[in-house]
Order: structure tokens, then sequence, then C-alpha cells
């Protein structure tokens, strides 16, 4: 018998987890959960396909990944409906989102030998007698650790750089998104289908936890703050390295010169997509006082004609998290509790499981609404006197992901003093699908870097070789060197370097 569940929370039902749409409750996939030891199996099976997959090289491992990346390309209807099912996500946003995805796998496949292959790095006049030779060598097995609003690009952020650098991988998707994690690991059997090369493990946050404690060699997390201590504590007990991808609570910068059309359409877009539960989505805006009024008049316009349900053409879904509701609904009390003011929706704005677009305006810079994260469709938008002041502002909060600025003269110096890992100037969000670039937060949004040529070396260890390629004409590293030849070693160091 099948008990009655409510939309969109995970159930565990005979050792099953049970994954359902926010919106309608239909079931969207079940998965056997699994326990401690089956954790550690399947990160021992890990062990033995990581070399068998480290055996294959830089050439063969790319193959297959630009093999996978084209089956994910033919399928992405596919795999970007079946978000839709399992998270409510707009199927537009599951193929953008997936698109992403996709140049990730295939930049990192056709980049990881550049970056990680042996080669060979210059000598200095100290050691001029060796060669110096670096290397970037595969962990072994790592272990990721995946959200639920992203369930395709943020995994495959960690899962494409590592498996390119030469590792295994043991994947945890969030409880809300297993079906979608599964996909991922079966497309990729599909074309390696040789050893579990990556395997997915289910359950809820316990199983996350044994994973840290498995014994891989390093674990990409990708969640909350909160969590993300936990996971590092739980990694401190082996000396497992991590990467934490945390969350944020991203800024725009609007300056006098900015193109207010462009700057609004933008806003709209990086606050309210995805129901406004993005990790680098805009969150909160300020605005310098010129442009203020003329700024939100145009935001409040464009934010007003979304359309939200969980129908083929609504742009805003229903919230995937139900208990995330209770949170956006404090925010936006609190905030106008404290003397806001929503000039689109508000607190009837909150109509589970959907939350229409919300724009505050007069919020306090210490409220919630402005200092932590709210993941839902909301934005509070400040008026500032010049672009310092919004600087300040925008620095004041824990966090440091991403950020935005509109503006002509001053943007790009701007952009560089947000005390965050990445920026976004005349547009939102765009650093996450440029594969050339590490992406990665500073603070209570983590650190270590995922994507480019950062996101590689993360997932490879630093092996450095010296090698001799003549005599020493000043041995210092031996018992056998002369006194005569310490003092020759002296004269010359302090030639080379004691002066100036
Ligand atoms: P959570 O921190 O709740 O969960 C993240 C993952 O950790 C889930 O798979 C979860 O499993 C697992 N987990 C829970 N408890 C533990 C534990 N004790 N040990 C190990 N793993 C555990 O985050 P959400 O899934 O709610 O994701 C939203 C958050 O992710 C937001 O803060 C967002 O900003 C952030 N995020 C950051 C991104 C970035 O790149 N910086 C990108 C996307 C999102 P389960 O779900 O089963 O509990």
């Amino acid at each position: 018998m099948t008990a009655v569940h409510a939309p969109g929370v995970p159930v565990i039902e005979d050792g099953e987890l049970v994954s359902t749409n926010p919106a309608t409750g239909a079931e969207a996939g079940r998965f056997p959960v699994a326990d401690e030891e089956d954790v550690r199996r399947s990160v021992a099976r890990a062990g033995e396909a990581a070399r068998w997959w480290a055996g294959l090289g830089h050439a063969g491992r790319k193959e297959r990944l630009l093999r996978w990346r084209s089956l994910i390309a033919n399928r992405m209807t596919e795999i970007a409906e079946l978000v839709n099912r399992e998270g409510g996500k707009p199927v537009a946003d599951g193929i953008v989102e997936t698109t992403a995805a996709i140049e990730h796998i295939d930049w990192a496949a056709r980049n990881a030998r550049r970056v990680l292959g042996l080669r060979r790095v210059r000598s200095r006049l100290v050691l001029a007698e060796f060669s110096a030779h670096l290397e970037y060598q595969p962990y072994g097995v790592i272990g990721v650790i995946g959200p639920w609003n992203y369930p395709v690009v943020t995994p495959i952020g960690s899962l494409a750089y590592a498996l390119a650098a030469g590792n295994a991988v043991v994947f945890k998707p969030s409880e809300y998104t297993p079906a979608v994690g599964q996909w991922l690991a079966d497309t990729f059997a599909e074309v390696v289908p040789e050893h579990p090369v990556l395997q997915v493990v289910h359950g809820l946050g316990d199983v996350g936890a044994a994973l840290c404690r498995s014994g891989v060699a390093k674990v990409a997390f990708t969640g909350s703050t909160a969590t993300g201590k936990k996971v590092m504590a739980a990694c401190a007990e082996t000396l497992t390295p991590v990467l934490i991808e945390a969350g944020g609570k991203d800024a725009m910068i609007v300056d006098a010169d900015a193109n207010l059309d462009a700057a609004a359409e933008a806003c709209v877009w990086g606050g309210l997509m995805n129901a406004g539960q993005t990790c680098i989505g805009i969150e909160r805006v300020y605005a310098v006082e010129p442009v203020y009024d003329a700024f939100v008049a145009k935001v409040v316009e464009k934010a007003g004609r979304l359309t939200v349900g969980d129908g083929e053409d609504a742009e805003i879904g229903p919230i995937t998290m139900p208990s995330q509701i209770e949170i956006i609904r404090r925010h936006i009390d609190d905030a106008i509790a404290r003397g806001g003011r929503a000039v689109l929706g508000g607190p009837e704005a909150v109509q589970p499981p959907y939350v229409h677009p919300t724009i505050l305006v007069d919020v306090p810079e210490d409220s919630a609404a402005v200092r932590e994260e709210t993941f839902g469709p909301t934005l509070t938008i400040s008026r500032v006197r010049d672009s310092d002041e919004a600087v300040a502002l925008v620095n004041a909060v824990p966090y440091g992901l991403g950020g935005s600025v509109f503006g002509r003269r001053n943007a790009m110096s701007i952009a560089r003093r947000l005390r965050s890992g990445m920026a976004a100037v005349n547009s939102v969000i765009t650093f996450v699908g440029m594969s050339t670039l590490p992406f990665g937060g500073v603070g209570d949004s983590g650190f270590g870097r995922i994507h480019g040529d950062d996101g590689l070396r993360e997932f490879g260890r630093a092996k450095a070789i010296t090698k001799r390629r003549g005599p020493s004409l000043m041995p210092a590293m031996t018992f056998e060197r002369t006194p005569a030849q310490v003092g020759r070693i002296a004269k010359t160091i302090k030639m080379i370097y004691g002066r100036g």
C-alpha cells in the first residue's frame, strides 16, 4: 500500500527513497537507500574502477567523456523533463542548465591533459643542474555531494572535472533530486560500461555523512553553509580534503551610467528564474540615487508580467523544497514589519507551493531579507548615494559567491572590489557557463574552485619531480661538500640576491 505524502517531501518507504513533484505530488522515482556499509562497498568498488580509469590516460578519458557529452546533448529534452517532473523547474530552465553542463564536460575533457598532464617547468639558477617536472595525479575516489536546485549542472561542475582528472566518483545527490542523479550515472554507464567509474548512493543527509567517512580521497560538497560545516567537521576526522561550494546572497549594483532596461531585464531574470532558488541568483540590488526610481519601476513592470505555476508556459515554478516556503515567508514578513514596502507581491505572494514575484524596497540592511539566503523569487532594492556605498553594503554580508554590476565607466573596477569569487559586468550569472573561468566563493560561500584550470587542479594532487641533468658545480645538498664550496655558495647567493 502506498501512503499519501506531502508533495515534494522525500520519504523513505520500504527501504526506498521516494521522490515526488512539489506541485503535483506525482512520483518521480524510487531508489534503494544506502546504509553505511553500502557506501563503503561503493567506494571500494570505485577504488578498483579508479585504477582502470586512470590507466586509460587523458586520451582514453577524453574520448569517453566526449561521448557522454554527446549523449546528454542528444537527450537534453529528456533530462530537462525529468528535472521538471522531479523538482518542478520549468523545462526551459532545465534546458539552459543542461546546456551549461554539456559545455563543462566538453571543456574539462579537452583541457585536462594541458592543465594536469606531465610537463617541464623552468629551473632556476640555484638548481640549474636539475630539470623540474610537474603533473597533477588523480586522487583516486572523489565523493561528490550535491544540492537539488541545479541537479544537473551543479554536480557536473564537480563530476566532469573530477572524472577528467582521472578519478572515479561516488555521488550522493540531494534527497530531493535522486532521479536526476541516477540519470547522470546511468547515462555515464552507457558510454563507460566496463567499470563503475561513476556511482550514485541514495538517501538522506546521513548517507552524505557516511560518504565523508567512507575513505574517499576528497569530498566535493555543494549545498548550504550549515551542512558544509558538518561535512568539513566529518572530513577533519580523517584529514580528508574538502571543496565547499556553499550558499550566497549575491547582489547587483546599478551605477548612474547603466543601461537601465538591460539592468532591469537581467535583474528580474537573475533574481527570479528558477523561482529564485539559485546560489548565484541576485537577491539584493543597490541602485544609485539618480537612477533608482526609474530602475525600480522597470523591474516591477517586468517582474509583474511573469507567469507562475506548473503549466508548460510557466516561467516561475513551485518552490522545490517545501520547508523553504516558511523561510521566504519569514523574510518577507520581517522586511515589512521593519519598515520595508512591497512594491510587487508581498506576504500574499506566498501561496504554497508557489511564491509570486516580490520586490521589496526600504528594507533595513540588517534584516533577514538582506543578510540571509532567501532562496525565493524575491528581491530587495536599496537606494544608495554612489557606487562606493553600494560596494560597502554588498561586502557587508558573510557570503561572497558572485555578483553583478551594471554601468559603463566604473563597472569593471566596481566588479573587482566586490568581495566575491565571481562577478558579471552588464549581465548576470554568465560566469557559471564560462568553462574557462573558475567558480567558487569566499567567506561563508566556501572555498576551492570548480570549472576552468583551477577546477581541474582541484581534483589532482600536484606531483613535483626534480631530475638531475648534470653535475653540481656548487654541491650543497651533500655531506661531501667542502668548506670552500660552501663559501662559494654564500658568495654567489649574495651576488645574485643581495643587491637592491
Ligand atoms: P543542503 O546543505 O541541505 O544539502 C546539500 C547536500 O548535502 C544534500 O545532498 C544533502 O542530503 C547532503 N547532506 C545533508 N546533511 C549532510 C551531512 N551531515 N553530511 C553530508 N552531507 C549531508 O543544501 P540544499 O540541497 O538545500 O541546497 C541548497 C543550498 O546549496 C543553498 O544554500 C545554495 O546556495 C547552495 N548551492 C551552492 C552552489 C555553489 O556552487 N556554491 C550551487 C548550488 C547550490 P539530503 O538532501 O539528503 O539532506
